[in-house]
Formats: structure tokens, C-alpha cells, sequence
């Protein structure tokens, strides 16, 4: 029996993928909303190894990027997370991800949790068809891209769902703290403090 008192016969868990440099309020509404309207028994946050399609730029060494998406998420008793992409040597590709996460836990049906941004480069990524076996796909509403309902997307394959706006990116708080600007309510308290205490983002010439 879940949390909302439904009957499911399988463990339903959603898959928070990203690169989370850092992770900020978008991506835990994000994944409070699916896992809500989805009525997921567990959300795990997948911080990415080298990102496929970031590899011309700088990206924040992995341990902190894991650190700070623990303490992002240890108040809340549904979301863990994982190490299977930062502990996979290479790039990381999401049908990866879904093998792995697919050998840890073979009788649970699986959510994979992305942005309209992220999903509009689905097509492009690795064995899609296989990744749609794997897993189920919904697609979160962002602010300042398109809905994923003006999407090319295969048939069927990617829920859409609109979820609370908000404009925050990774790529803005950077900026933010690159430039001595506050960061707070953007990300968590615990993030904020992580940033400053580890001088993160200081250097904006990386
Ligand atoms: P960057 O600016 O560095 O690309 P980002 O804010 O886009 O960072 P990512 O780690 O790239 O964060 O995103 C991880 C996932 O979270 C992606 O699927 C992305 O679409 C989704 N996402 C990020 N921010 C939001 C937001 N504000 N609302 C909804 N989804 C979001
Ligand atoms: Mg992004």
C-alpha cells in the first residue's frame, strides 16, 4: 500500500537524472510533483558522471556534486540517492543509468524524470528504444522552453506533466555566486552553505 493509500502490486520508483552543478529548488519540485502525481514509493537523484552533452564544458567535480545533491535531498524520506553514474567510468548515457538502476531493483517499474529541455534531446540520445523499455518517461513542464506537448516525441512513449514554474537553472546560480550575488531560497539552505564553505563557483574563467 502506498503512501496515498493505493494498491500497487510492484515498488514504483522515479529516476531524477542530472548533472545538479548544483541541484536547486527546480529539480526537487520537480521530482516532488511526479512522485506525487505518480505515487512513486521513492524518487533516487542519478548525478551524472561526464554529462554527453556538456563535454565541452566545465563541469564541478563529481563528489561535490553528490554531496551537495545528499544534503539537498536528506529531509525527505522518499528521495535517495545514487552513485551509479558517477562510479561508471566514461560518459554517462541514460540507457546506463536504466540498466543499472533495472539490475538493482528488477521488480519495480521504473519513472524517468526530465525537463521539457532535457527531453527535446531524447531523439538524439543512445538506444531510446531500449530506454523506453526500461522505463516509463515523464516529462516536467519548464519555464522558458517549450511544452513538451510541441515536441517531435515518439508516439506514446513520454508522459507530459505540468508542474508549479520554476525559473531557476544551475547555470544561473552559478553565475549568481560567481558574482557574490545570494543564491538562498534558489537552492537549499545546507546547498548554500556547501557553495561558500567549499568555494565552489568562485572562478567563473573555468
Ligand atoms: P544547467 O543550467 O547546468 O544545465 P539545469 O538547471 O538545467 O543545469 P540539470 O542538472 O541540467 O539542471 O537538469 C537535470 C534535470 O532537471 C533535467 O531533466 C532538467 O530538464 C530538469 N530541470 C532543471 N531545472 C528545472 C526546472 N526549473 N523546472 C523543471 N525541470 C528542471
Ligand atoms: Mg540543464
Amino acid at each position: 500500500r502506498s503512501a496515498r493509500g493505493n494498491w500497487h502490486t510492484r515498488k514504483r520508483i522515479g529516476i531524477m537524472g542530472g548533472t545538479f552543478d548544483p541541484i536547486h529548488n527546480g529539480h526537487l519540485v520537480a521530482a516532488s510533483e511526479v512522485s506525487w502525481v505518480y505515487d512513486l514509493d521513492e524518487v533516487i537523484f542519478v548525478p551524472t558522471g561526464r554529462p554527453v552533452f556538456k563535454l565541452d564544458k566545465h563541469v564541478t567535480n563529481a563528489e561535490d556534486r553528490y554531496l551537495m545533491t545528499v544534503i539537498a535531498t536528506a529531509s525527505n524520506s522518499k528521495f535517495t540517492v545514487s552513485r551509479v553514474d558517477i562510479d561508471r567510468p566514461g560518459v554517462t548515457y541514460t540507457v546506463d543509468t536504466l540498466r543499472d538502476l533495472r539490475r538493482q531493483y528488477p521488480d519495480a517499474d521504473l519513472f524517468f524524470i526530465t525537463g521539457a529541455d532535457a527531453v527535446a534531446e531524447i531523439m538524439q540520445w543512445k538506444d531510446t528504444e531500449t530506454m523506453f523499455d526500461l522505463a516509463h518517461f515523464v516529462a516536467v513542464t519548464r519555464p522558458g522552453y517549450l511544452p513538451a506537448s510541441q515536441m517531435q516525441l515518439p508516439e506514446g512513449k513520454v508522459d507530459m506533466l505540468e508542474i508549479p514554474a520554476l525559473a531557476i537553472s544551475s547555470t544561473d546560480v552559478r553565475n549568481r555566486a560567481s558574482h557574490g550575488e545570494p543564491v538562498w531560497y534558489l537552492v537549499p539552505d545546507g546547498v548554500v552553505q556547501y557553495i561558500s564553505k567549499h568555494g565552489l563557483y568562485a572562478d567563473t574563467s573555468k
